[in-house]
């Protein structure tokens, strides 16, 4: 239990990739103004309106960097690559000073690339992977600890002296491509550290090839006519940095509560509690009022909860602005759970996006994120509906990442006075 435990709590609740752009088929609205969210309106109604720009206006980012940034963390002097916060959802330790990678169980033959998830590959990955550190745990004095996580993905941290992460990957991210080797990048072409790295990661690829090619697991697959997990392919690098745990920060409990482990892996980074949920799929079909019970369960004894619903993020990625819709009505659910089963006198609760995934763009933008500030001690303004036109007439106006927590123990009364 917290020092707050009787105060006010906080939640910020996230709809991934929310935002988004005007739409042709939707006459011009956007998916969230073309829904119906009856609860996110009431929300935008009664609180505090405005558009949330995760790093600074215009400023793209990727989930990991965005729910940095919306936590207080600077991504652009803190982040150094995914790796970290892969190997760290994977249940890998990480350590700073760390060179960590996202990897796949992938298909070659010779050195082409046939199928980048191996199959698809569901059972015998925890077999492959012991094989993989019994034959590779060690290379040149450099620990190479290699663990797997669903289906085709892994994770592989490296331990030693004088690491660098500025190294190309060697996921060509194509099939029917040869893998390259991994390499110094351009500006790092000289530096002693990446070259020691890019040596050890070709020498692992190396070994956890032969480690694989011939495992009985593999044998089993080439015999029910299935694509042998013969190669790990690591990708998405980074070195590992000190990041202050999110307690020591704001002296709060804090819970996190998404669905993609890349987020999973930066709670455990900050040493929150991180809850899973049964029926949160992290697709379309995503059990949305789990993840409101889950909250509501976790605030019972941490100050803070982290939310982050997946689904608009895909419909973004697909292109679909109809299915966006559909996962717009998930989020609005899932807020009116809240609204109905919390009592609001006591938590405030920001809505909002991590970023926009418009489906023009099927991709992330650099676009503001409508946001809402709804319970304890918000002054409202006079937004009535939660979009991306109405929001920009909010009280907030544009505010920045760096300001919600500043916002939240405001409004909560949690926050120490700064000066005298
Ligand atoms: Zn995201
Ligand atoms: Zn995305």
């Amino acid at each position: 239990m917290s020092a707050h435990e009787n105060a006010n709590k906080m939640i910020i609740f996230l709809g991934d990739g929310l935002g988004d752009r005007p739409v042709a088929e939707l006459d011009g609205k956007t998916p969230l103004e073309a829904q119906v969210t009856p609860n996110l309106d009431y929300i935008a109604a009664h609180g505090l309106c405005g558009m949330l720009n995760p790093v600074s206006p215009g400023r793209r980012v990727g989930s990991d960097t965005a729910h940095m940034a919306l936590l207080g963390y600077d991504p652009m002097s803190l982040y150094k690559g995914r790796g970290p916060f892969e190997a760290k959802g994977v249940g890998l330790d990480v350590r700073p000073g760390d060179v960590a990678f996202r990897c796949n169980f992938s298909t070659v033959e010779g050195r082409r690339l046939v199928d980048r998830r191996a199959g698809r590959i569901k059972e015998g990955t925890a077999e492959l992977a012991q094989a993989i550190n019994e034959k590779a745990g060690l290379i040149d004095g450099v620990e190479c600890i290699f663990k797997q996580s669903v289906e085709h993905r892994a994770a592989l941290v490296l331990r030693g002296e004088g690491l660098d992460h500025r190294i190309t990957e060697m996921d060509p991210h194509y099939e029917n491509v040869d893998y390259p080797d991994c390499a110094p990048l351009p500006e790092a072409a000289d530096n002693p550290g990446a070259q020691h790295t890019a040596a050890i990661v070709n020498k692992w690829v190396e070994l956890a090839h032969e480690a694989l090619d011939s495992h009985p697991v593999n044998a089993t697959r080439r015999e029910a006519g299935l694509l042998p997990a013969n190669i790990a392919l690591p990708r998405g690098v980074g070195t590992a940095v000190e990041l202050e745990p999110f307690k020591q920060r704001y002296g709060l409990n804090g819970a996190i509560i998404v669905e993609v482990d890349i987020v999973k892996g930066l709670g455990y980074y900050l040493d929150m509690t991180v809850v899973d949920v049964a029926g949160a799929t992290g697709g379309y079909d995503t059990d949305e009022l789990a993840v409101a019970r889950a909250c509501i369960e976790a605030l019972k004894d941490h100050d803070f909860a982290l939310v982050n619903i997946k689904a608009p993020d895909l419909g973004g990625h697909d292109g679909d602005a109809v299915k966006k819709m559909g996962t717009i009505a998930k989020v609005d659910n899932a807020v009116g759970y809240l609204l109905e089963h919390l009592d609001f006198d006591h938590t405030v609760m920001m809505v909002s996006g991590d970023h926009c995934t418009p489906v023009s763009l099927m991709d992330h933008s650099g676009d503001a994120i409508p946001a809402a500030f709804y319970g304890c001690n918000v002054r409202p303004d006079d937004v009535t509906a939660f979009g991306e036109r109405s929001c920009m007439h909010g009280g907030l106006g544009n505010f920045v990442g760096f300001d919600i927590m500043n916002l939240l123990t405001n409004f909560s009364g949690t926050q120490e006075k700064f000066g005298a």
